[in-house]
């Protein structure tokens, strides 16, 4: 495909919604229930619905159900993105949960500004630049995988705590009593729990506490079962009374670091287990921080995403700019520029409390134009070397760089870990919310008697040696993200809200529906269908077999290898969620179709057909 760019017809007028409350008035916790719920009672799970008066998009029926009904309730767009977070803590456990991390960009109304909460998992104290080595080689990869030592210092609570208190309308407690309802109630297991169980089930078993819970019997649960976590229910309970304290310096933060320091291993297992660093003392210094979002102007629109340490906001901030100083954009086009961002994230971006991220350069006009001139009617050649974003710029000079990957870690198999989930209100506040606990399952370790696993989100450092790596480890730091939660503004106000789980990959599939949407014309449903290539400065360009068998044969003409996407268990790339606003106060949900088993997406008020 190669389209020269197309006027795409804009609506962003989204000021006209049912409700506005002007500024400084208290939004309430609860107010008359509005019309119509959703016809004839129960929501179903479809991947696209249109509708007022709020709207939310996530992978799975009962958390899209359960920040529904937070909007239903009169909570705004924050309330229901933690409730729904909370919940996919339940029936999505193995990418989500209070123990793991996210990043969330927000639109607030009131104040018509996007602004982001990092909660991203931590280093302990005691880690260094060789934790992940051993005598001065990296350690193999599985076995940082399944073990305490990958496991961050949770970010995730402290960010529902803070995003409730600086944003939203509820309590923890109330905010939590869905994702309780469906804990204690249950949830019936699908195809995609099951697979992510079995796929999980060898290193599960090698936990005493883990084993317990996601394997009743000896194996994953049957698909059409109910699976109650009434472990994780008494904990959201017990976080409801007590707050985040019980966890960043209490009780349960001290057994989480029992945990980590001598994880439950079954007698008999002969997994190496490498017990964690993490102290209370971590817990109790975790604090989820506001940034000021990344911000690119893209064919009239300002495209906002996440700072470092993610390096979604820049990645895909960099590769949009690139594309808008090219005369044409197609797949070849779109392939180029994601290489030549990937070279500059995996060189410059790390925690900014820890390297001098040159973020204003990387996001430049001028630096964009410099990258642009190297990208021809071929493939360039294998890796692309970095640019040098320092404010000086020379338009369509290619001299001989050192190549330099920047990276220390051989790029680990992306698989369908993470999730995301969208949420507007009645006033149209917006949130794009990215939740992970790293890889499917975190570290395979249940916290005994809660409920809930541990991530393994330290597995994002570059291992090393790797000397000026930016994302080797230290004492606090926060590894490097690729987590790509994005909103769009026109004139000012929300057009369009995106995101996707998948590791490295989210960059691609964010900026490849972007693409989609603005550079070729298709509905958000059919940007966010359409199949996916991801091109991060490797060799072959990992892709989706549909968008080989439709695009393989004129891209390889241009010297693009195309390699299938790894599964398991399907070969897809992402399972991504937006929201496009339609004007006059309408809003599209839009979640996968076929993409992890097809998502969830709800309105308040459903459109007339
Ligand atoms: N740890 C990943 C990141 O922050 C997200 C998990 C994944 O999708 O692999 O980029």
């Amino acid at each position: 495909m190669s389209l020269r760019r197309v006027a795409v017809p804009l609506l962003g007028v989204t000021a006209s919604l049912a409700l506005v409350i002007p500024p400084g008035t208290a939004q309430a916790s609860i107010t008359a229930e509005p019309p119509a719920v959703q016809a004839h009672g129960q929501p179903a799970k479809v991947p696209v619905a249109e509708g007022y008066g709020g709207a939310v998009a996530t992978v799975d029926l009962d958390a899209s159900k359960a920040a529904l009904k937070i909007l239903r309730q009169g909570g705004n767009a924050m309330d229901a993105a933690v409730a729904g977070a909370a919940t996919l803590g339940v029936t999505e456990p193995f990418s989500a949960g209070l123990s793991g991390g996210g990043f969330l960009v927000y639109y607030d109304a009131r104040r018509g500004k996007v602004v982001t909460i990092d909660g991203r998992e931590k280093a302990p104290q005691a880690m260094t630049e060789t934790s992940f080595q051993e005598n001065g080689v990296a350690i193999p990869f599985d076995q940082a995988v399944t073990s305490g030592l990958s496991a961050g210092v949770p970010g995730g609570l402290a960010q529902w705590e803070l995003a409730l208190r600086r944003f939203g309308s509820l309590s923890l407690k109330q905010a939590l009593e869905p994702a309780i309802d469906v804990a204690a109630g249950g949830f019936t297991v699908d195809q995609t729990f099951r697979d992510q169980t079995a796929q999980n089930a060898a290193r599960f078993a090698d936990f005493t506490s883990t084993a317990a819970l996601y394997l009743p019997n000896g194996a994953p649960p049957a698909v059409g079962s109910v699976f109650r976590n009434p472990d994780l229910a008494a904990t959201y309970r017990e976080l409801g009374r007590l707050g985040g304290e019980w966890l960043y310096g209490g009780k349960l933060g001290e057994e989480v670091v029992a945990t980590v320091k001598k994880p439950p291993v079954r007698p008999g297992a002969t997994r190496v287990v490498r017990p964690g660093l993490m102290e209370v003392a971590d817990l109790r210094a975790y604090r989820a921080l506001e940034r000021t979002p990344t911000k690119v102007g893209y064919n009239g629109m300002d495209v906002y995403g996440m700072a470092p340490p993610s390096s979604g906001g820049s990645t895909v901030g960099e590769a949009l700019n690139i594309l808008q100083s090219l005369p044409k954009v197609g797949l070849h086009e779109y392939l180029e520029a994601s290489r030549l961002a990937f070279a500059d994230r995996n060189k410059f971006v790390g925690d900014p409390g820890y390297v001098d991220v040159p973020l204003k350069g990387l996001l430049s006009e001028g630096f964009a134009k410099e990258r642009a001139c190297l990208i021809g009617e071929t493939a360039m050649p294998h890796p692309a070397a970095p640019g040098s974003p320092d404010g000086s710029y020379t338009a369509c000079q290619v001299d001989g760089q050192a190549v330099d990957t920047g990276t220390g870690k051989a790029e680990k198999p992306e698989g369908p870990e993470t999730t995301h989930l969208v949420v507007t209100d009645r006033w149209g506040d917006v949130a794009a919310y990215n939740i992970t606990i790293e890889q499917t399952g975190g570290n395979g370790i249940v916290v005994p008697g809660r409920g809930f696993l541990l991530n393994n989100e330290l597995t994002d450092f570059t291992f090393g040696p790797a000397p000026g790596d930016p994302n080797l480890p230290a004492p606090g730091k926060r590894p490097r993200s690729s987590m790509a939660p994005t909103i769009v503004l026109k004139n000012g106000k929300p057009l369009l809200a995106v995101g996707s789980p998948g590791g490295a990959t989210i960059i691609t599939t964010v900026l490849q529906i972007l693409v989609n949407r603005y550079e070729f014309g298709m509905s958000l449903p059919d940007a966010v269908a359409a199949p996916r290539a991801s091109q991060r400065n490797s060799a072959a360009t990992q892709a989706e077999q549909a968008f080989i068998d439709r695009y393989g044969a004129e891209l390889t003409a241009k010297g693009h290898t195309l390699t299938i996407a790894p599964g398991p268990p399907v070969s897809e790339i992402g399972a991504a969620t937006g929201l496009e606003f339609l004007g006059h106060g309408k809003v599209q949900a839009v979640a996968e179709p076929t993409r992890r088993g097809g998502g969830s997406a709800l309105v308040l008020t459903p459109a007339k057909p």
